[in-house]
């Protein structure tokens, strides 16, 4: 179970409502110039800011994303949970303990781990040898050998 007090509250919230907000005025600004607010294509009508149910999904993802990373940067008060040091949000990954490719929660707060780019990369790398490590002891689909320590929406929705 993940405690909120470890975090201070007050700089969790204002973040989380940074997003929040942000995705709002997003949403509202596409839905008066008639832009799909995922992908800029011509809407039919101002009723919604989606020009299909699939940008719909690709634009919320994203969003659940950042609150959950939010939420995992400040739960891990910035520190690499690999190298321990604090840095600062921009030098801050934020990784799946048990990448999605294998099964691993995209959105559980349980299976975020905040990591600097350094000890990411190194992570990322191990994750690729053990991959092609399995690839060449099953009958290999040659599918999926990618690096999936970093989120990317167009993977958990594919068109
Ligand atoms: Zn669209
Ligand atoms: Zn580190």
């Amino acid at each position: 179970m993940v405690s909120l007090r470890s975090t201070r509250p007050s700089r969790l919230i204002r973040d989380s409502a940074r997003w929040f907000s942000e995705g709002t005025r997003l949403k509202r600004e596409a839905r008066l110039a008639r832009r799909c607010v995922a992908c800029h294509a011509t809407l039919e009508s101002r009723r919604t800011p989606y020009c299909s149910r699939l940008c719909q999904w690709r634009f919320q993802g994203g969003y659940f994303w950042d609150a959950a990373r939010t939420y995992a940067f400040h739960r891990d008060r910035f520190t690499c949970q690999a190298c321990h040091r604090r840095y600062r949000r921009p030098q801050l990954e934020v990784d799946h303990i048990v990448e999605i490719a294998r099964g691993g929660a995209p959105l559980d707060p349980a299976n975020l781990q905040t990591l600097c780019h350094r000890c990411h990369r190194e992570k990322t790398r191990a994750f690729l040898r053990g991959r092609r490590g399995e690839a060449g002891a099953s009958s290999g689909t040659a599918h999926g050998a990618r690096a999936v320590g970093t989120f990317d929406v167009a993977e958990w929705f594919p068109a």
